[in-house]
């Protein structure tokens, strides 16, 4: 199924707890701008996009992905949650999202370097500090992050390094960025099990990437037992937990998790149905369907990628009892670093980072007591559904005062 049809069921599917009139379901699932591209490296065509969803409440915001399977559904969708995503945390920005269908893998360093000046050089008209801007995604980050600022900047002959964020430090990026999504997803499942009162969790990963080796390094610093992670290329497993400081050396020496011998290597979706108390989605969308929801067995789980469970997949889980914190928070640490870095580089400003630090920590925990609340305040809302209309309701609010 098309993620895009998905989320138009998902908005369908509470529709009658924000009295949206089909209109505004309309306005919700149109988008304000659809720019098409085809960047050409070494006469190798890539098709491109920069998709604005929504900026009624601010300039759009969202990654840029470069991915084999990037296509204009998937870039709809991402820009989608990102408007909710930053209507639910309050922070003065619309959604967009942008994304190349390329292997990145596949590249030199000059080709990914000509790639991402590329993508600049075609998509620059609607990217702006005032008007749209990009971040690191899958496969995307700092350095390509600097190249695109850098061919900006040629372009407009002015310095603006508030038109793109998760840029390094000496660029004016920010100290908290790095492993943003990944705190942010940590302050919550903390939270999470100290409400819930959850003893020892067993905890498994999907994704071993910027967010979710983070993540494992944050809770493994805890003294939280990981039983199993996973990557592109397989799964690692060790009912007795496995040793996260070796396998983070042997991910960035040897570049897959199952080169290491502290546990037993296994096909990559089987991590998925592990036998654990929570399970962490890092890596990509339509993990969990209806075809294998069944299967799950962990009772908690944090959604650290964007979309990684389909809406029917989502109802069975809730009638199973499982809680799923949503992406839409769950993964908002990301955005709210971002924020910070962009007030910095408009303003001139230098934060200290204990000040960005306590601003993440408020933000994701306040938001999250918000979003159970509401989801305990109705038996038909779960914590996404609770979310949604959290955001739903701050966007179309904005269009109402503009209209
Ligand atoms: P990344 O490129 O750093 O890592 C992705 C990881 O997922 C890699 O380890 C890759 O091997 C693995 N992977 C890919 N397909 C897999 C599969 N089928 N099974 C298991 N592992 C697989 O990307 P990231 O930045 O960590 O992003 C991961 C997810 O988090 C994405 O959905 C992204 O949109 C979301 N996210 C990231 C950020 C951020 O700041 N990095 C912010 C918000 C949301």
């Amino acid at each position: 199924m098309k993620i895009y049809e998905d989320i138009e069921t998902r908005l369908n599917n509470i529709k009658s707890k924000l009295q949206m009139n089909d209109n505004e379901i309309k306005y919700l699932l149109s988008h304000s701008n659809i720019a098409r591209e085809t960047l050409v490296v070494d006469d190798i065509e890539y098709p491109a996009w920069r998709i604005l969803h929504n900026n009624s409440r601010g300039p759009g915001k969202g990654g840029i992905r470069f991915h084999p399977n990037v296509s204009e559904d998937e870039v709809k969708s991402l820009s989608f949650w990102m408007s909710l995503k930053t209507a639910l945390m309050g922070l003065p920005y619309g959604g967009a999202k942008g994304g190349v269908k390329v292997d990145p893998k596949q590249l030199t360093n000059e080709q990914l370097q000509e790639l991402s000046r590329e993508y600049i050089r075609k998509f620059h008209n609607v990217l702006g500090q005032d008007k749209d801007v990009p971040a690191p995604d899958v496969y995307t980050n700092p350095q390509i992050m600097s190249w695109m600022l850098d061919e900006y900047e040629k372009i407009i002959g002015l310095h603006q390094p508030a038109m793109i964020t998760g840029k390094p430090i000496e660029l004016g990026g920010c100290t908290i960025r790095g492993d943003a999504t990944a705190k942010g997803g940590y302050l919550i499942l903390k939270e999470l099990i100290k409400r819930l009162k959850i003893k020892d969790p067993k905890i498994v990963i999907q994704g071993f990437g910027n967010a979710g080796m983070n993540i494992t390094q944050m809770l493994y610093r805890d003294g939280h037992k990981i039983i199993a992670v996973s990557d592109s290329k397989g799964a690692l497993d060790n009912p007795e937990g496995l040793d996260i400081n070796k396998l983070v050396y042997i991910k960035k020496e040897k570049k897959s998790v199952c080169e290491c011998k502290s546990g037993i290597c296994s096909p990559r979706d089987e991590i998925l149905y592990q036998d654990c108390d929570i399970l962490i989605l890092a890596a990509l969308e339509n993990q969990i369907t209806k075809q294998n929801v069944n299967k799950i067995k962990a009772k908690y789980i944090l959604e650290l990628a964007n979309g990684p469970i389909t809406s029917d997949a989502d109802k069975i889980l809730y009638d199973n009892g499982v809680l799923v914190v949503p992406d839409i928070l769950a993964n908002a640490g990301g955005v709210v670093a971002s924020y910070l870095e962009w007030v910095q580089n408009k303003t001139g400003n230098i934060f200290e980072k204990s000040f960005m630090d306590e601003r993440l920590t408020k933000l994701m925990i306040n938001n999250f007591h918000n979003v159970y609340e509401k989801s305990l305040s109705d038996k038909d809302l779960d914590m996404r559904k609770a979310a949604y209309i959290i955001a739903i309701e701050k966007i179309l609010a904005a269009r109402r005062l503009r209209s």
